[in-house]
Formats: C-alpha cells, sequence, structure tokens
C-alpha cells in the first residue's frame, strides 16, 4: 500500500511516501519512495496549503509516474483527550480536531488546514490522523492531573498531554523486539532527544508518565524550551511588564541549550566543551536533568529493564548518553564505552553484559510509524455502503 505521510505546519508542509505491508501480508517490504519538504506557505510564491498541495502533486507525479496514492496519513499533534488511537478521518472528525486547536494553536490549525485540501482535491481517498498524544493517553490520573483546583481541568482541560506520543510508542515496540521481551512486560524509560526532547515511563508496554505536559515545555532542558520551572517566575515577570506573548517567546524559542550556550545545537556544544565553561555547563544541566527524571520514572514503572535513547542527540551524541549514563551509577547502570561510541548502525545495545539496566540506542522513524497506523486502519474500515 502506497501512503502519503503529511506534516502540516503553518508555514510548510513536510511529505513522505511510503510503501507500506498491508496488515497480516507475507510481504514484509518497506520502502520510502519519495519524500521533501514545500516551505514559505503564506509568503507570496505558495499562496496557501491547497496551493501547497498542488506542489505536492506534480512532485509526486514526477516520482511516482503511474502509481497512486492509496492512503494519506496526518501527522495530528494535539489529539485531546477524545484520541487514544489512530482514526480514520471523517468530517465529524476534522471538526473534532478543529475543536482542540486551542490546545495546540501553532500546530492542529495547519494540520486541519492539510487535511481539508486533500479531501477537496482527492474526497476518495482515505485519509487518517496519528495524534502525537495519544500514545499517552494511557496516563494514570496521579500522572496526569495537576495539583490545582479541578475547574481548570473541566473547563480549560489543564491536564498533562503529553508529545512525541508516536516516537515513543515505535521505539517502545523496537527496544522490547531488541530485548526479546514480550511487549506486554517491558518496563522502560524512552528518551526522546531532538529539538524538543521528553522523557516516557513505560511499564507493560505502555505510557504511564511522560515528562512533557499540558505543553511540550515541560521537563526536560530542549533546544530552545525551557522545560522545567517555577510557575511563579511568569507570575513575577508578568508583574513586571512582560507580555503573554514574550513570555510564550522566551520560554518556547529563547531558553533551553540556546539560552544556555548561545545555539540550540548538540554538536556545537559537545565540541566546546574542553574549552567553553558555558558549553559544560549546557552539557551539565541537560544530562543532569535528564538523569533525574530517568530516576524518577524508573521508580514509577516499579523497576525498569530498559533506558532508550532516541532522536537527533538521543541516536547520535555518545558523549551526551555518558554523561547522563554516567549519573546513574547509583542504580548499578553501567555503559560500554566501546558501544555507546561505535558506529551508529540501527537499534543496539550500548550497556554492558552486568548493567542492573540495559541501555539502549533506537533509531526512531515517525513517518514509517504513521505510514503502518494508516495502513492497518485503512485495512479494517467497515466497507462504504452505496
Ligand atoms: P527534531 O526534533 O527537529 O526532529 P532531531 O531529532 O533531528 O530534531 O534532533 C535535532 C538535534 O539533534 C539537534 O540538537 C542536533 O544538534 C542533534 N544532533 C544531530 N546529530 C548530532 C550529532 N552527531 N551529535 C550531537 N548532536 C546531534
Amino acid at each position: 500500500m502506497l501512503v502519503l505521510v503529511l506534516n502540516s505546519g503553518s508555514s510548510s508542509i513536510k511529505y513522505q511516501v511510503r510503501e507500506v505491508p498491508l496488515p497480516g501480508a507475507d510481504d514484509h517490504h518497506e520502502a520510502i519512495l519519495t519524500e521533501g519538504i514545500v516551505e514559505r506557505i503564506g509568503e507570496g510564491e505558495v499562496e496557501d496549503h491547497t496551493a501547497a498541495l498542488e506542489q505536492i502533486n506534480s512532485e509526486l507525479t514526477a516520482a511516482l509516474g503511474d502509481r497512486q496514492i492509496d492512503a494519506v496519513g496526518h501527522r495530528v499533534v494535539h489529539g485531546g483527550e477524545r484520541f487514544g488511537e489512530p482514526v480514520l478521518i471523517t468530517n465529524e472528525i476534522t471538526r473534532a480536531i478543529e475543536r482542540l486547536n486551542p490546545l495546540a494553536p501553532l500546530h492542529n490549525p495547519p494540520n486541519v488546514l492539510g487535511i481539508r485540501a486533500i479531501a477537496d482535491k482527492w474526497p476518495n481517498l482515505p485519509q487518517v490522523a496519528v495524534f502525537d498524544t495519544a500514545f499517552h493517553r494511557t496516563l494514570p490520573e496521579r500522572a496526569w492531573r495537576y495539583a490545582i483546583p479541578d475547574d481548570f481541568y473541566r473547563k480549560y482541560g489543564i491536564r498533562r498531554y503529553g508529545f512525541h506520543g508516536t516516537s515513543c510508542e515505535y521505539v517502545t515496540q523496537q527496544a522490547a523486539e531488541l530485548l526479546g521481551c514480550p511487549l506486554g512486560e517491558f518496563n522502560a524509560v524512552v528518551a526522546h532527544l531532538g529539538n524538543g526532547a521528553s522523557a516516557t515511563a513505560i511499564q507493560g508496554g505502555i505510557s504511564v508518565d511522560t515528562s512533557m505536559g499540558f505543553t511540550p515545555i515541560e521537563g526536560l532542558v530542549m533546544g530552545t524550551r525551557s522545560g522545567d520551572l517555577d510557575p511563579s517566575i511568569l507570575l513575577f515577570l508578568e508583574r513586571e511588564g512582560f507580555s503573554a506573548d514574550e513570555l510564550d517567546e522566551m520560554l518556547n524559542k529563547k531558553s533551553g541549550l540556546k539560552a544556555l550556550f548561545g545555539q540550540n545545537d548538540m554538536r556545537s556544544i559537545v565540541e566546546a566543551v574542553d574549552d567553553d565553561e558555558r558549553a559544560r555547563l549546557a552539557l551539565e544541566i541537560s544530562s543532569y536533568r535528564l538523569a533525574k527524571y530517568i530516576g524518577g520514572y524508573h521508580v514509577a514503572v516499579g523497576g525498569a529493564r530498559a533506558i532508550v535513547f532516541t532522536a537527533g542527540i538521543g541516536e547520535n551524541s555518545p558523549q551526551f548518553r555518558q554523561a547522563v549514563v554516567e549519573r546513574l551509577a547509583p542504580l548499578g547502570v553501567k555503559l560500554d564505552d566501546g558501544a555507546n561510541l561505535g558506529p551508529a548502525d540501527g537499534a543496539r545495545i550500548i550497556s554492558t553484559g552486568n548493567s542492573a539496566i540495559q541501555v539502549l540506542v533506537v533509531p526512531t522513524d515517525e513517518e514509517r510509524a504513521i505510514a503502518e497506523a494508516t495502513a492497518a486502519v485503512v485495512a479494517s474500515r467497515p466497507i462504504p455502503s452505496r
């Protein structure tokens, strides 16, 4: 089955065409047929999401010849409390995603534009929404509820939602498979460390806690986001005259590694660490924060069997992994330095044979996860009545 995977942002659409096996098929052939990005939507050349889709369509025609797309899988950031699984998109589902706009004002609106643009152009093409929050719908209330008055939850939906779910679920399955552990018995901590970063506690293969909260700001130190801080800091700054938009910009775009080192790129931090005090501190603060979360989540899952590193930093930075794992010595975690520094060749174990918790690197592949989820939903949908 050919699935067009779309990640629609406010000014760009990333796309990838994946060939995925039909669920249950004997043939497990899997491939990326083409991929690309249309940028600067709304800035002249590409008028809107419909125009961007026209451009993608001509690129697809050039790349695929007469092979046809069978379905579209959308990365949708926020599924709120309703969506715990990928779903086949109908008009009602699109409206439900739209109603979640206030919870993800930068992300859900362009996701909806992408869905509508496809529906207008190819009304018969099945579309599936795969939500970044869905995997965390299994969080117990002790993990998702903030200790603030109930009204704020009921009236405004203020609770922990968590993000990076698609990546987390995929990486969890791959890690359990690598260790030969049945998914239902797999306890782990997954660290998804890209520009955005989160830690997730996995118990019995499902998410039971996660560091991102009501928004993706909470938790770890990220490329340009602060992660955890005392909420009173914002109240203090508001009284000092900062507007909500200024604070939003500060927390989302000017904080994290960028604030600590001046750049949000972990590579430059690692390169500068020996002779630049700010680089050393940025590495120390970010790795310390993650180590604290791993310790906490080890408790949350009743004993983790694995710590899984994934995404840009997790997959590619042995120095960052080492800085984190060194702090886990009290838990009996031991890194195999050779394996940690070794070539990045797929999912692998980087701890010693006698480490109390195994440490893994597992490359994530959100597009593949979205394509497979899309194929599964489309294959199981009821035959439309005539
Ligand atoms: P996104 O969240 O945008 O998908 P990625 O998963 O691509 O991000 O991760 C981006 C991060 O990965 C950046 O901080 C980048 O510096 C880091 N990164 C990528 N390659 C390396 C590397 N070889 N060493 C250290 N950090 C790396």
